[in-house]
């Protein structure tokens, strides 16, 4: 059983090693962005409230996501572990995951903090498409697919995200800064916080992180 977070600001390349990783651990990939994508595809009400948000970079409120990552944990794929991106945020989501992961039994082994230089992370952000369909990263320059525009993955289109701006940007670095990065020295007290440098090259990142994971498992 592996249980992770991957933890970093917008841009850090949390999504980018979450494929890789959930492929190679066969673990479900959480990602509270992609969900509450998915519920604004499907104009749900969670969809409506989540994009008020989104768009300019705030936070969705913890109740609302505390409340569909416990929804989430519970289902049965992830009875062999699970891999959370972008979640928790805040001080008080990591409370939550801990009265979660106590319920479930499963409690969380690895946070994996991915960090860049805030220059890197406008550059990455500014030149992301992501896949429509399975929401796989690209980045215009460094990270092309291998046909323009195509998703190698599922053959999907690649779009821009509505908040990939550099404006929305700031207000999520801002929230980053403030709300998130202080959780850094909670999982620091309770000793599972391992950092790794992002600005890598992400095959090399991976392996890092792969290592590490198979000398503590
Ligand atoms: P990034 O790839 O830039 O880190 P995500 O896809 O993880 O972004 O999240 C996109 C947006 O979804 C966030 O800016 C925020 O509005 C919302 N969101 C995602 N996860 C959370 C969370 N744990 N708490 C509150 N809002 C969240
Ligand atoms: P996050 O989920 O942390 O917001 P992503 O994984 O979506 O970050 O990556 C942000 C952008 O940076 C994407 O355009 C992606 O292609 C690119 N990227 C991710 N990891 C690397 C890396 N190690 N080197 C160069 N570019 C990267
Ligand atoms: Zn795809």
């Amino acid at each position: 059983m592996i249980t992770m977070i991957l933890m970093g600001p917008p841009g850090a390349g949390k999504g980018t090693q979450a494929k890789r990783l959930v492929n190679k651990y066969d673990i479900p990939h959480i990602s509270t962005g992609d969900m509450f994508r998915e519920a604004i595809k499907e104009r749900s009400e969670l969809g409506i409230l989540a994009k008020r948000y989104i768009d300019d970079g705030h936070l969705v409120p913890d109740d609302v996501t505390n409340a569909i990552v416990r929804e989430r944990l519970a289902k049965d794929d992830c009875q062999h572990g699970y891999l959370l991106d972008g979640f928790p945020r805040t001080i008080p989501q990591a409370m939550a995951l801990e009265g979660i992961t106590k319920e479930i039994n499963r409690p969380v082994q690895f946070v994996i903090n991915i960090d860049a230089d805030e220059k890197e992370l406008i550059r990455r952000i500014s030149g992301r498409r992501v896949c429509k369909v399975c929401s796989t990263p690209y980045h215009i320059d460094t990270m092309k697919p291998k046909v323009e525009n195509v998703c190698d993955v599922c053959g999907g289109p690649l779009i821009q995200r509505a908040d990939d701006n550099e404006e929305a940007l700031r207000v999520r670095l801002g929230h980053y800064y403030e709300q998130t990065r202080p959780l850094l020295d909670f999982y620091k007290k309770s000793g599972l916080l391992h950092s790794f440098d992002g600005t890598q090259d992400l095959n090399v990142l991976l392996k890092q992180i792969m290592s590490l994971v198979e000398e503590n498992e």
